[in-house]
């Protein structure tokens, strides 16, 4: 297939996948895809119009209504998935290699991190099949009531660029597991890891139908003909604020059930007593990992007084040391930015700091050298005022404010002070404190003098604006799942 052999892929057309067959779209129309690491052309991709979601959402619905799929025993279906892992974990070099052309960011992280756990959402989901049983409640021998589980038809995602693969699996494991198909539409930045995954899912025995694939754009394209589709029963989708508005509007017209993971403006909350050089490690990870591109990012460090210069200092000399280059070279630690468009979009940001005069300690520009102008050295901004746009808004880049606080009150007061919820850090040596300040965090993730580590079965979601309902384990099959209740008179 074409995507397997990247050379091929820049001649030919990388299909859409529907009904167990790659295809072109039906109006012929492609779309380029390019390296950010170097902005060269890595693949010609298959445009789909409303007219390809349409076949799509009813090659999904037969294989629903149908196929063998959702009437397989959960031992058959967890076996299934289990042969996709297998198949994937071949493939792992070849899905981190294209993870990181596809989107610029550090091979060593598709490998070490994007794709084993994308691999691990399909072992997880297959264990719950075998595993997992459902609610009864027997009333004082008068009768007995049991909860049925069963899939809820055909279910959209709609993924970012960010964790192309891993974010699709995450959503994907369950929704099979449950026994849904599926019509799923990646980034148009960054399709190729789903295209490799519906080669493999190809080959790993899925019946047809039960994964379809689009390619394209969202707003009065793929994107939004998924989410208005009456065949499509529900969304699960990632992605910024504004789009899950817009897909919950458009989703109401055929009440679809929606699931919203969105965007988001961490802090990292670091007080006097915190060991100073754990708390500078965790503040430059959050703030700089994939490129800063991440929801959960602590884009907001927020220091105690006492030790805001020190900080300052320290947290400037680790944002120096990032090894930024080749996605492609082991050694990198920040690759590029996902898109040139999107590099322009953070620099209206820079540009705004430097015309405010807010203090730039370090980065600002793209380095030296760097095979194209979509990377970005690590950026500290000193910014006193936590209401500034650069503590408001979601930049999505290597860029960090630090803000100093005064309190415990005033911490809690900033870190809540913004329109999201998703996820804070605290960096404390106070036992009692860290566990006072997570309870008062309006934030679906609180981590204690640590990052980005989740197991995925605990709840995974955003308080206010960073979305709706939790993903995660047990929390995603009750979404790609109706509850029936059953009673009994004894
Ligand atoms: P985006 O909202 O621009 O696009 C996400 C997906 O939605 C893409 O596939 C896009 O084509 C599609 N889309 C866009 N408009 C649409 C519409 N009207 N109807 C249907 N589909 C539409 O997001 P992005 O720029 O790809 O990703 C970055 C954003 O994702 C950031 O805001 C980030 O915080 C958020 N994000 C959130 C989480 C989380 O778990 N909370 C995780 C990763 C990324």
């Amino acid at each position: 297939m074409a995507v397997a052999n990247l050379d091929k892929a820049r001649t030919t057309t990388v299909p859409l996948f529907i009904g167990g067959k790659f295809v072109e779209s039906i109006s012929g129309k492609t779309f380029e895809n390019f390296n950010p690491a170097t902005n060269e052309l890595i693949a010609h991709i298959a445009e789909a119009s409303a007219d390809d979601v349409d076949r799509a959402a009813k090659a999904g619905r037969q294989a629903f209504e149908s196929g063998p799929w959702p009437r397989m025993s959960a031992g058959d279906r967890s076996r299934v998935l289990r042969r996709l892992a297998d198949v994937m974990e071949s493939n792992k070099q070849e899905l981190a290699r294209l993870e990181s052309i596809d989107t610029g960011k550090p091979v060593s992280e598709s490998l070490n991190g994007d794709v084993p756990r994308a691999i691990f959402y399909f072992r997880l989901f297959a264990d719950y099949l075998t595993t997992h049983s459902t609610e009864c409640f027997p009333m004082d021998g008068q009768a007995l009531n049991y909860v049925l589980r069963e899939p809820l038809g055909v279910a959209g995602l709609i993924t970012p660029w960010n964790f192309p693969l891993m974010i699709l699996c995450s959503k994907l494991a369950p929704a099979l597991a449950a026994g849904n198909t599926v019509v799923a539409k990646p980034a148009e930045w960054t399709p190729m890891t789903a295209a490799r995954l519906a080669e493999l899912i190809a080959e790993s025995g899925l019946p047809d139908g039960v994964f379809n694939l689009v390619h394209g754009f969202g707003p009065r394209a793929a994107g939004e003909a998924i989410t208005t589709h009456p065949e499509v029963n529900a969304i699960s989708f990632t992605g910024e604020t504004s789009t899950g508005q817009a897909i919950m509007a458009a989703a109401s017209r055929t009440l679809k059930r929606v699931s919203f993971e969105l965007g988001g403006k961490g802090a990292t909350l670091v007080f006097a007593d915190a060991n100073l050089d754990d708390a500078v490690g965790v503040a430059a990870l959050a703030a700089f990992k994939n490129q800063g591109q991440v929801c959960t990012a602590g884009s907001r460090i927020l220091v105690e007084e006492a030790i805001y210069e020190e900080f300052l200092e320290a947290i400037v000399a680790k944002a120096k040391a990032i090894k930024v280059g080749d996605p492609l070279n082991p050694e990198t630690e920040m690759g590029a930015l996902v898109h040139a468009e999107h590099r322009a979009r953070v620099q209206t940001y820079l540009d705004y700091a430097k015309s405010t005069g807010v203090r730039i300690l370090c980065g600002g520009n793209s380095p030296a050298g760097a095979p194209s102008s979509n990377f970005l050295e690590p950026t500290v901004i000193a910014e006193p005022d936590a209401n500034a746009k650069l503590c408001q808004e979601e930049i999505f880049g290597p860029l960090v404010t630090v803000t100093p606080f005064k309190s415990e009150d005033e911490a809690v007061a900033i870190a809540n002070g913004t329109k999201y919820g998703l996820a804070c850090t605290i960096c404390s040596g106070n036992v009692s404190r860290a566990h006072r300040v997570a309870a008062r965090l309006r934030s679906g993730t609180v981590w204690i003098n640590a990052w980005s580590i989740r197991d995925p079965r605990v709840p995974f979601g955003g308080y206010k604006s960073s979305g709706i309902g939790r993903e995660g384990g047990l929390h995603s099959l009750d979404f790609f799942t109706e509850a029936k209740t059953v009673c009994v008179k004894l």
